[in-house]
């Protein structure tokens, strides 16, 4: 879209949208406002930094209800006016930057959980932040069964528009496994939106599809019942001892466990907050297990050669220290502080081949590779190791190189350093989320830019 387009865009949204003119506290064009709501983690990736910094929208619109989003979304179409879902702009890759101006439609005000069933689905507004949903759920003995590390701000909707699994994944797989998301309403970008349930397999044409094909509206959630949790921070000698220890209580089934992390040394220096929780020096794993088995894991650590420099129950978001937030793609963050030259990739391997492959990167790379690993139950009920490994950066090309050294040798690379669905790596193969874009958003208004595979369609959408 040119200079000028973007201007008529910004002229006609200036005037504000139907159910929210004159309400400035929802319906906001002040720059440095909407600068900031433009913009997402992307400066995580050195690639991407230059390539997002000016990107931003033109207006932000903060709706309240269902039916202001169809209201805004019929104007918007009306008008060819692109529209970015955010929910709290956590994503890593851009996911919520809108490339062609427009309006970003902030879903931070629908925020309400509206039920948590007997069956214990939760059932939600997508802008409920996931920290304030885990503490509700806690409260009536249920809990997440995954959540990203940065639970504390993240949102429902954008976790599953964006996001992947996390913590409590060892042991419930991703958020596209195991029917965790039991159904979402979704409302398409069309001359009279319309409100669709999508349910069961019908789930995966909007998970992970980056806003670009509907924007969520409504979301079931499986919950699973809460346990009593412990954290245990292990050292060891050697990395390989590290990641046995860790690979062996990760997949077998008698741990009840939320997190497995392993930190090739020197990681866990990074984390300074929590320096004397750990032993930095050490290649060293963090482990939320139930509270009833700390003993026995406190036992098992040692006798495989294991100094436990923490150990101790956890009662909630609110712990300190509290190891999650040093975990996932937390970990990436605290390394970056040490040392802006970090940043990452995301790996899956082979579980028969971790040990050769792990071998291969630092045969390879050295210390310009270093390594992070999370674990992770696979849809078939098998734990896998998957790795968000700090790779300190130097070029572009060498970024690549590693991205297809990893591919070469049998470990799958999601690419955090682009900025479209295909390219990230958790595009559907059998192309469900692009069926759904073609018929939920026939012009192309939603996320523009961002699902490479779409080209907008002339005729008007149909159910
Ligand atoms: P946003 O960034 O606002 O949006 C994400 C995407 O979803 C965007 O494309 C947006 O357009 C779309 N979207 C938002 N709301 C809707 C809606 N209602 N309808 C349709 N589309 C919508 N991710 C993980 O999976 N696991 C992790 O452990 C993890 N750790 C992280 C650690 C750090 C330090 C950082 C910076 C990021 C991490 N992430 C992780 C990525 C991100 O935090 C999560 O994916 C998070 O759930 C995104 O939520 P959000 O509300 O911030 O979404």
């Amino acid at each position: 879209m040119s200079e000028v387009e973007v201007r008529d865009v910004f002229a006609v949204l200036e005037k504000g949208i139907p159910p929210l003119v004159g309400d400035a506290s929802r319906f906001v064009t002040a720059p440095a406002m909407v600068e900031r709501l433009s913009k997402d983690f992307y400066w995580y990736s050195p690639v991407l930094r230059p390539q997002l910094r000016e990107k931003r929208g033109d207006a932000v619109a903060l709706p309240v209800s269902l039916d202001e989003i169809r209201a805004i979304l019929k104007f918007c179409y009306a008008e060819d006016i692109p529209v970015t879902a955010r929910g709290a702009g956590t994503g890593n890759y851009g996911q919520a930057i809108p490339l062609e101006g427009g309006l970003v439609l902030d879903l931070s005000k629908m925020e309400a959980i509206e039920e948590i069933t007997a069956e214990g689905v939760a059932i939600c507004e997508p802008g409920v932040k996931l920290g304030v949903l885990e503490t509700e759920a806690r409260r009536q003995g249920w809990e997440l069964r995954c959540y990203p590390s940065t639970i504390a701000k993240a949102s429902l909707g954008g976790f599953l528009g964006g996001g992947s699994g996390g913590i409590g994944s060892v042991s419930h797989g991703g958020l596209r496994d195991f029917e965790t998301v039991r159904a979402l309403e979704v409302v398409t970008m069309e001359a009279e939106p319309r409100v669709i349930l999508h349910e069961g397999l019908a789930v995966h044409d909007i998970l992970h599809a980056w806003g670009t094909n509907g924007i969520i509206t409504k979301i079931w959630l499986a919950l699973t019942p809460a346990v009593e949790w412990s954290q245990i921070v292990t050292a060891f000698d050697t990395y390989a001892e590290a990641f046995d220890f860790a690979e062996k209580i990760a997949a077998e089934d008698t741990w009840t466990k939320r997190l497995v992390t392993v930190f090739e040394s020197p990681i866990a220096s990074y984390f300074t907050p929590i320096a004397k929780y750990v032993e930095g020096s050490r290649h060293t794993v963090f482990f939320l297990i139930a509270q009833s088995q700390q003993s026995a894991l406190e036992v098992a650590a040692k006798a495989a050669g294991a100094s436990v420099p923490y150990a101790g129950a956890y009662s909630g978001l609110r712990t300190v220290p509290l190891l999650s937030d040093y975990t996932w793609n937390h970990t990436t963050l605290w390394a970056m502080k040490q040392d802006e030259a970090f940043t990452y990739l995301q790996c899956g391997f082979d579980p028969d081949r971790v040990r050769e492959q792990m071998r291969l990167l630092k045969k390879k790379f050295g210390e310009e590779m270093l390594l992070h690993m999370e674990f992770m139950k696979n849809g078939t009920g098998r734990v896998i190791p998957g790795a968000i490994p700090l790779v300190r950066f130097t070029t572009e090309e060498r970024l690549r190189e590693m991205i297809d050294f990893c591919r070469a040798n049998g470990i799958f690379v999601a690419n955090p350093h682009v900025n479209n669905v295909e390219d990230g790596g958790r595009f559907r193969e059998d192309h469900v989320q692009l069926v759904a874009k073609r018929r939920y958003d026939p012009k192309g208004l939603l996320n523009p830019g961002k699902m490479l595979s779409f080209a907008p369609q002339k005729e008007t959408a149909q159910a």
